[in-house]
């Protein structure tokens, strides 16, 4: 069924009962070409662009919750391509082009929205260090505008200019930054590929890895075994896990980053707005709430829940940096474990395992990677070898040293990324 707004009207008309269910529940069967273990952003991209782009299309989907149930419904919906390193600047670029497109690919409102990114910086080194990132993205054919402490003012008058610790001296703007709705997203890639003839099978958790002479045969799941000739491993803040059922040790940490939201008010603020001095980080879902976060929990962690030293930390930020937050009241606050790599960048790779397959490493900023992560972890799985936006992704840098992209230049240790 394709969607329009005749279509709504239509359907507003004959008491909308022509809407069909978006995706089919179907049974597993016993074998498929290719499994993607994760209904997560990227397992449902990957099997999207797998029948779209490579026509393959005996896939399933493996997800032991419910589709988006994972990170990909709990994040604060920032998309950005506003990165230095090679290697991530131009895979960053490629995804913001394919988020410009989603919503007319997919047929499926996803509420991107460009209304710009902000970062903030508070001390002369700092706005070099912008100076720098941003010339590395309009170099990469991206757009980044220098504001000094003026600018910023015009734009986000409601920040506290008054303040001596931290004063703001200007900002890195980032015009086709912004937001998308998450669960949307989900539901936009899951809607394409069970069209396209995909199994998305929820409720099947993958228990074990089937491995016979160095190479992968299938999986255990809880609804029975089902065998592969290609099995991908897109689990996120699992991927630890569920890559040791095939014997692997990933170089991946998780710890859960929690994110809060207000009641509902009026506009004001129009941009995502980041504070340099502290992570914290705000903008306004089109329902009203103030979206916003912060650092990381310090310690690793499988819960995907918050907890209150943390709460009261990202509180402590936002009351720096914007005062008049303190008169909205929190509705609810959440977590969500994210895969944190030693150099705070992803994965996108084969396994020593033959015919096993991992995209990983997402760390507190893998939203806005899913269309182009979904779309080189496809080409990879179909054709055997990386895309060319995906190169730099390789699982053996942590292993050799090689090739490390730290963008924050913190060093190994996962979760200062
Ligand atoms: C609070 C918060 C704020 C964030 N903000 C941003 C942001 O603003 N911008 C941004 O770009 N990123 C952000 N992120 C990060 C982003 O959400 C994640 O990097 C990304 O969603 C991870 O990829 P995914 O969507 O595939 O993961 P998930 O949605 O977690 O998908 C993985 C799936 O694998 C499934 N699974 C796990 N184990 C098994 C198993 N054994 N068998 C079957 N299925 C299994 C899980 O149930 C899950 O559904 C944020 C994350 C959080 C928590």
């Amino acid at each position: 069924m394709r969607y329009s707004g005749w279509r709504i009207i239509r359907e507003a008309l004959t008491g909308n009962r022509g809407w069909a269910p978006v995706w089919r529940d179907p049974e597993p069967k016993s074998a498929y070409d290719v499994v993607i273990i994760g209904g997560g952003g990227h397992g449902l991209a990957t099997a999207y662009y797998l029948a779209s782009v490579h026509g393959l299309r005996d896939v399933a989907v493996l997800e032991k919750g419910y589709l988006g149930g994972g990170s990909v419904g709990r994040n604060t919906t920032i998309v950005r391509a506003n990165y230095y390193l090679p290697g991530n600047s131009e895979f960053y670029s490629h995804s913001l082009k394919l988020w410009e497109g989603l919503e007319r690919e997919l047929n499926y409102n996803v509420m991107h929205s460009q209304r710009g990114l902000i970062n903030l910086f508070h001390s002369d080194g700092q706005r070099d260090a912008f100076a720098r990132r941003g010339n590395a993205m309009v170099n990469q054919g991206d757009d980044a505008i220098l504001l000094d402490r003026e600018g910023v003012r015009e734009l986000l008058p409601y920040l506290d200019f008054g303040q001596v610790r931290f004063p703001i001296r200007g900002g890195l703007y980032h015009p086709r930054g912004g937001t998308a709705r998450h669960d949307a997203v989900a539901w936009g890639y899951a809607r394409g590929a069970d069209a396209r003839g995909v199994d998305l099978i929820q409720n099947c958790e993958v228990t074990g890895i089937d491995v016979e002479g160095g190479g992968v045969t299938g999986v255990q799941t809880t609804r029975g075994p089902i065998r592969a000739r290609k099995v991908g491993i897109v689990t996120a803040g699992r991927s630890g896990q569920v890559a040791a059922m095939a014997g692997l040790r990933l170089p991946i940490e998780s710890h859960v980053l929690q994110a809060f939201v207000t009641e509902g008010l009026k506009p004001v603020i129009d941009h995502v707005v980041s504070f340099g001095m502290g992570h914290f980080y705000i903008s306004q879902s089109d329902k009203g709430g103030l979206v916003f976060g912060g650092d990381l929990d310090f310690h690793a962690s499988y819960a995907a829940r918050g907890n209150l030293p943390m709460a009261e930390h990202v509180m402590e930020a936002a009351m720096t940096l914007m005062p008049v937050i303190g008169k909205a009241r929190v509705l609810r606050s959440w977590g969500g474990i994210m895969d944190m790599t030693p150099d705070g960048s992803p994965i996108i790779d084969r396994t020593p395992v033959g015919g096993l397959y991992i995209d990983c490493g997402w760390c507190y900023g893998g939203f806005k990677a899913v269309p182009a992560s979904g779309f080189a972890f496809a080409h990879l799985l179909a054709q055997d070898r990386p895309h060319p936006t995906a190169e730099a992704f390789r699982l053996d840098r942590f292993a050799t040293g090689r090739g490390l992209m730290d963008e924050e230049g913190t060093g190994a240790q996962h979760n200062l990324h």
